[in-house]
This record gives C-alpha cells, sequence and structure tokens, in this order.
C-alpha cells in the first residue's frame, strides 16, 4: 500500500463520501491511480441467509499481477469475484479495486475493471463483431475509437477471420476468447475471469492462457481469475491463493508453496493439504453449475 501523505490525501469533496483509500481522489486524476493494487480486501465476509459463504477474508493483488484464487466447489470463489465487481455488496469488510472502494465507489471500479462470468454471456444469435460492438456500446466507447478497438481486440484474441461468422458456431474456446475480447475493449486495468477454461480441450486451454500472458505483457492489465485447474493455476500465475470455507487458507507463489509441502509435491498436494479435502454440504449445487457451464461450452 501507498504511504498516506499530504499529496496523496483524499480531497475535501471526497472526505465526506467516506473515500478512505487516499488514491481512490477522482479529482486527483487517472495518473494518481496508476500505482494502486488491484485488489486490496480486509476483512471481507458475506452471508446468504445463515450461512457465511466468505470469512473475513483478506487479500492483496498487486499492481500487473496474474493471480489465481482457487478452491473446492462452494469455497466463496464467485462470491469474492462478484463483490470485487460490484454486483453483490459484502456483509461486512472493505475491499479496493484499482483504488476505489466497491461499495463508496462502484462507477469508479466499473470503469476500471472487465469481468468474464462463469456462465457464458456472450449472444449466440449474433457475430463476433457484433457482440464487439454492443460491448463497445456499452463500456462508452467514442464511435472514432470503436472499429479500431474491435479489430485490435479480434486480432489479439486470434478471431479476425471469424469475426462475421454466428457465435452459435463458434468452439467453446473461441466463445471464451470473444468475451475476454468483450471484457477488455475499454482497455480494464484489472480483469477478473471465473474460470476461464472449464469445459475447454487442452488446445483451446492453451490459446486462451497465451492470450491472457500477451494482454498482460501488452497492456499491463492486472488479472484475478478463478480455478479448478491445478495446472493453470502452476503455469500460469504468479501468486495463488486457496479459499476453503470462505477463507483463505494458503497464499503465496506456486513453486515455493509446492516446495514448502514436499520435495516432490504438486499443486495437487499443495491444494489437497490446504482444503483438508473433505466433501462440503451443498456441493452438489455447485458441481452441477460448473457441469452447465463446461456442457455450453464444450
Ligand atoms: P464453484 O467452484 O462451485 O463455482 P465457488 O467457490 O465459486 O464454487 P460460491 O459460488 O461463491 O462458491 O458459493 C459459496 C457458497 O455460497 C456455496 O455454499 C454456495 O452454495 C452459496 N451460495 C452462492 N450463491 C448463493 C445464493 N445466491 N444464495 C444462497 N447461497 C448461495
Amino acid at each position: 500500500m501507498r504511504r498516506l501523505d499530504a499529496r496523496n490525501l483524499p480531497c475535501e469533496r471526497c472526505a465526506p463520501k467516506r473515500l478512505r483509500v487516499p488514491m481512490a481522489c477522482p479529482l486527483r486524476g487517472e495518473a494518481f491511480m496508476e500505482d494502486a493494487p488491484a485488489v486490496e480486501v480486509h476483512g471481507l465476509s458475506r452471508r446468504y441467509g445463515e450461512l457465511l459463504a466468505l470469512d473475513r477474508l483478506d487479500l492483496s493483488i498487486g499492481a500487473g499481477e496474474l493471480f489465481g484464487l482457487l478452491g473446492s466447489n462452494g469455497a466463496g470463489k464467485t462470491t469474492t469475484l462478484k463483490i470485487l465487481t460490484t454486483l453483490l455488496l459484502p456483509s461486512a469488510g472493505t475491499a479496493w479495486v484499482a483504488g476505489f472502494d466497491v461499495v463508496h465507489a462502484p462507477r469508479e471500479v466499473r470503469r476500471r475493471i472487465g469481468y468474464v462470468p462463469q456462465l457464458v454471456s456472450a449472444d449466440a444469435m449474433l457475430t463476433g463483431r457484433e457482440n464487439l460492438v454492443l460491448s463497445a456500446r456499452l463500456h462508452g466507447l467514442r464511435r472514432a475509437e470503436r472499429e479500431s478497438r474491435i479489430a485490435e481486440a479480434l486480432q489479439l484474441m486470434d478471431l479476425t477471420s471469424v469475426a462475421g461468422a454466428l457465435v452459435r458456431s463458434y468452439s467453446g474456446g473461441m466463445i471464451r476468447r470473444l468475451e475476454i475480447a468483450q471484457a477488455m475493449l475499454h482497455r480494464p486495468q484489472v480483469l477478473f475471469l471465473d474460470e476461464p477454461t472449464v469445459g475447454l480441450d487442452p488446445v483451446a486451454r492453451h490459446v486462451v492462457w497465451d492470450r491472457l500472458r500477451e494482454l498482460r505483457v501488452q497492456f499491463g492489465t492486472s488479472i484475478l481469475l478463478t480455478t479448478h485447474d491445478m495446472e493453470e493455476a502452476d503455469v500460469l500465475c504468479s501468486r495463488i491463493a486457496i479459499l476453503h470455507r470462505g477463507r483463505v487458507t494458503v497464499q503465496g507463489v506456486p513453486a515455493e508453496l509446492k516446495a514448502h509441502t514436499g520435495s516432490e509435491a504438486t499443486l495437487d498436494d499443495v491444494f489437497i493439504q490446504a482444503t483438508g479435502a473433505v466433501i462440503d454440504r451443498g456441493a452438489y449445487r455447485d458441481v452441477a453449475r460448473t457441469r452447465r457451464t463446461a456442457q455450453r461450452l464444450g
């Protein structure tokens, strides 16, 4: 976190709105926010009735990181993503994304993020290009900018040759790449992806990984993804956190976590140790939902 000094104290107009993070002052300009952490979460909790889905979560993700959030079905990964993308309010605790409080400055957060949800979000009855035009409008991109951004996104996601085809004719991997292109059109600082490669074959999965790495290099995008795929977490993520029953049990660099677990340990071993490999109540509903997503993309 940045240190508090007179230069980054919130201005008088922001103080009454309780924008407690210094770099969250919108009057101080974009440059001021550039080195804000991608995500800062303290004591974040979320209840669904009696169920405590998130239990005093702490998480810190630096700018430019590619961070993996792991955990068994029902551990609270999607709930975390929904709070960070302002789709859900926390029951307690605080969360900042790109320097803005998700509860007190949700519009500022939304301007700076992209989100690819677990369920398929691209419109199957439109072409790839039409989906992108729709997203460009939703993101408020000016007409003059739209064409070049769409062409660039299609090229980056290797979809230029199929841009005019209906999305219902796309493979699962192409749909995911299109959705990432849609989420990136406005060049967000932080990209959230909920199980981006679930249901994809190994080739399609590797293509998505390559595209995500490229986004990071080309635009310095910070990426937070959830995954059940230990290989994905191992080869793609600079750091991971493992959630278990709404709490972070393990956090760190994959190679260090493996070494700490044992000389021949894999990330599977780290995961099993961190979660105790127990079957949680309510897991059936979560497994069924994940399978539905996989079937739609497969
Ligand atoms: P998965 O890996 O299966 O996607 P997850 O780690 O993303 O699971 P969440 O979807 O965040 O887990 O769910 C956390 C817990 O909260 C689960 O027990 C789930 O059943 C419950 N839950 C999620 N959404 C709701 C809701 N709208 N109402 C009630 N309970 C919910």
